[in-house]
């Protein structure tokens, strides 16, 4: 019977085999496993004998899900979401930026952790619903707390309409009677279909009577509250 195989000292890749283990047993095999030291980031981990010496195995767990996220960014760059990363580190941090004076210099930030490491943002982007080939002006990213910055706690995925509500929390109005009214309030005051009076704002109608008319302006049809 020829000696067993002593795997000590050796190196599989990034790593570097420490010493021999409990054994795997099973009714009819032995599993020889070893506890290795991962040279890339000095984790210990227990690796079976075969994954070793078959090149199976060739670096900590830890290690392989990294460079498997890496791989999956790596080529990215002219995705949708590569580009959405790009475009809020740009408004957020970058003063030269068109964007930066609405968001970054009133103080919205981009977090850390997203700002340093794009697989971050895309591993959050996927589980939190984004889809690189949905339609344009969809599934776009929304703070939650419009006054708040991008992080994973404020931000979602989320359709243009959403998106501009949302926003709309900002405009504000004064009513022909004097009352100061945010746009969505005095849609509801005047009980108008609110994407309608916040398309006509949009569109750049900036005097109260032409907001609020119960008629459309374009077609001149009477608007339902219901529709
Ligand atoms: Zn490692």
């Amino acid at each position: 019977m020829p000696k067993p195989k002593d795997l000590t000292g050796k190196t599989f890749g990034n790593l570097l085999v420490i010493e021999e283990v409990e054994p795997r047993c099973t009714e009819k095999h032995k599993y020889r496993r070893w506890k290795c030291k991962c040279l890339k980031c000095n984790n210990h981990v227990i690796i079976y004998g075969n994954n070793l010496s078959s090149g199976h195995t060739t670096q900590c767990k830890r290690c392989s899900e990294k460079q498997n996220l890496d791989r999956t960014t790596h080529g990215m760059r002219h995705t949708r979401l590569y580009k959405t990363w790009v475009s809020i580190k740009a408004r957020c941090l970058y003063p030269s930026a068109v964007s930066y004076e609405r968001y970054g210099a009133l103080g919205i930030t981009v977090c850390d952790e997203w700002a340093n490491d794009f697989s971050a943002f895309a591993k959050w982007a996927l589980a939190n619903g984004f889809i690189e080939d949905a339609k344009p002006h969809t599934c776009t990213i929304d703070r939650i707390d419009p006054s708040k910055g991008y992080s994973p706690d404020n931000c979602r995925f989320t359709n243009s309409y959403v998106q501009s509500n949302n926003r709309s929390c900002n405009i504000v109005i004064v009513d022909t009677d004097g009352e100061t009214l945010t746009l969505k309030q005095a849609a509801q005051k005047h009980d108008l279909d609110y994407p309608t009076v916040y398309s006509r704002w949009y569109r750049g109608t900036r005097d109260v009577r032409a907001l609020l008319s119960q008629y459309n302006t374009r077609t001149g049809e009477r608007i339902s509250p219901f529709r």
